[in-house]
């Protein structure tokens, strides 16, 4: 067995009704918190009210959108300083989770978003984080990541180091019923893509391969009960709890090529995060399986292939697996269906080509055609 090193230093509390301990939890990090939520959500499923009601001396700040940009990070990291808030609450799917820790960072270091993409690139460390998740898809509320979108080159790029790890990640599953089906699946998907790709990652571990495996079953499992039935707590608690597995699955292994071209689908055609990755998930795991069959016919077993896949047939078992969970949730399994243009995937596959480091965990060679065929597929749904 290779060596590996593991870090998880997230504190997690799992429970319907757990989000009232807000207040207690928040008095153990800090005196006043600058919460930061998306526009809507987060009223109407009460997390707001709920929040303020425990914390009245806190400072909001709900500009985040979908894929949070490097400017709206700005505008925040200069709010909570001026209020002097020692202490920053995200209350949200991944973006705000995500714009929350770039705020974290520039409450504490002077300069812009832009100077702290890469690894460790802050001194001055960030302030400590309470990460509440309102969707069950990106597990940010246990990683070291922040995704964001760099307005001034229009490219999604992280913020990245320990400091980020949310201090504490509160998981309670009666915010994420208000989701609608189709960010239920989308961000289902995003939970599943993550968990497939930390698998292959060049950085995976046996502990992640654990995590990782688990996720896919349960999420084979219980997205579509929780994409069917809304309402369905059991549904939406196993969501949660896969989504931040794979949180602490890509804490360790990072992401792979499958994120790094699904970044393209949502930046240049407008695609929900997790949908743009599982649009690309048949044509790489295809191809990840000419590298690592033991590997994939292991994810296609957690899919439901139980005992009858081979190393030899584990491309065709896994691709099957992908194609019906996206049956079972009611989502067409091509990217020309979610508003993809055809004219624009030379371009996309060109540019990410020459970008090394959406390469770095990705197991397996890639040629310019190669991409180009991965991004056609996707958007055909048909290999
Ligand atoms: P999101 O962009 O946070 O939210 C998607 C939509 O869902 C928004 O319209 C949001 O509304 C709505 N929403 C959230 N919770 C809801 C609820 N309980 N009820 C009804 N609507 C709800 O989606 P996401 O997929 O969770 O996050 C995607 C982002 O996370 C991307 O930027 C991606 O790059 C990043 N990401 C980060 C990591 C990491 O480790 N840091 C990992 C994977 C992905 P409001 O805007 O009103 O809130």
């Amino acid at each position: 067995m290779k060596g590996f090193h593991y870090l998880a230093p997230t504190e997690m509390v799992f429970g319907a009704g757990s989000f009232d301990s807000l207040k207690d939890q928040c008095a153990r990090f800090g005196s006043k918190a600058f919460i930061v939520t998306g526009k809507n959500s987060s009223r109407k499923n009460g997390a707001l009210d709920s929040a303020l009601r425990q914390l009245p001396n806190a400072v909001v700040f709900d500009d985040v959108q979908e894929n949070p940009t490097s400017d709206t990070c700005n505008k925040g990291g200069e709010l909570c300083r001026n209020e002097g808030c020692d202490l920053v609450v995200a209350i949200g799917g991944g973006s705000p989770m995500d714009a929350a820790k770039a705020i974290s960072v520039l409450a504490l270091n002077a300069g812009d978003c832009s100077d702290f993409y890469g690894s460790n690139r802050f001194n001055n460390g960030a302030l400590p984080i309470i990460a509440v998740p309102t969707t069950a898809g990106t597990g940010s509320e246990v990683t070291p990541y922040a995704v964001i979108i760099n307005s001034s080159e229009n490219k999604k790029r992280t913020i990245s180091g320990q400091d980020i790890f949310p201090k504490l990640a509160i998981l309670d599953p009666e915010l994420s019923l208000t989701m609608p089906q189709s960010v239920t699946a989308n961000t289902g998907l995003d939970a599943l893509s993550q968990a497939m790709e930390g698998i292959v990652s060049l950085k995976s571990t046996p502990l992640s391969d654990l995590l990782a495996l688990e996720a896919c079953r349960i999420v084979c499992e219980w997205l579509p009960k929780a994409v069917g039935d809304g309402t369905d707590i059991e549904a939406r608690s196993q969501m949660l709890y896969a989504a931040s597995l794979t949180g602490h699955v890509i804490s360790q292994t990072g992401t792979t090529l499958v994120h790094g071209m699904g970044y393209y689908l949502t930046i240049e055609f407008g695609i929900a995060h997790g949908l743009a990755n599982a649009f690309l998930l048949p044509p790489i795991f295809r191809h990840n399986a000419m590298y690592l069959p033991d590997k994939v016919a292991e994810i296609a077993r957690a899919l439901g292939y139980v005992a009858e896949t081979s190393a030899e047939d584990s491309g065709e078992k896994v691709v099957e697996a992908i194609y019906s969970i996206f049956a079972r949730i009611g989502v067409a399994p091509a990217a020309k269906e979610a508003g993809a243009r055809l004219e624009r995937l030379n371009w996309c596959a060109e540019d990410i080509i020459n970008d090394k480091s959406r390469f770095k965990n990705q197991p397996g060679e890639f040629s310019l055609e190669q991409v180009k065929q991965i991004f056609f597929s996707a958007y055909e749904g048909r290999i």
